[in-house]
């Protein structure tokens, strides 16, 4: 994306309101078409936000109609990572409300800053 270009929004979406500045945000790192903030509830010692200024309402829409734009939120993430817990980290986009999606502005979570166990479910 080129910085000119106003992002996509959708209407009533906390993160296109949150990407605009319009909602308060502990922002950690942003690049030209994607921003990094914490999570307003925190489940490891680093957990963080990655989500695209465009407006796509999870991983799978956006890899369809913006694969270059996952991959620049995918290398946002692991610059977080690489800065705030040595490149370990997990990197989970919750996708539909069953998997425990909420926010349907996609978002990866940068989770880490301690030993991980694995227990999705
Ligand atoms: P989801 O459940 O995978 O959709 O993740 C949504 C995440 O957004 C949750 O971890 C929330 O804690 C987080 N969240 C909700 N509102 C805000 C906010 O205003 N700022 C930062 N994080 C938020």
């Amino acid at each position: 994306m080129t910085p000119e270009r106003s992002p996509l929004t959708a209407p009533d979406c906390l993160f296109c309101r949150l990407v605009a500045g319009d909602v308060p945000a502990t922002l950690v790192a942003s690049t030209d078409d994607a921003v990094a903030f914490r999570d307003i509830d925190p489940k490891a010692p680093v957990h963080v936000l990655v989500v695209p200024r465009d407006h796509h309402a999870d991983v799978g829409q956006l890899a369809a109609a913006d694969p270059a734009l996952l991959a620049s939120v995918v290398r946002l993430a692991h610059e977080v990572a690489e800065d705030e817990c040595d490149g370990a980290f997990r990197l989970v986009f919750n996708t539909g409300s069953e998997a425990g999606q909420s926010v349907f502005h996609v978002h990866g979570h940068v989770i880490g800053g301690t030993r991980l166990g694995w227990s999705p479910a």
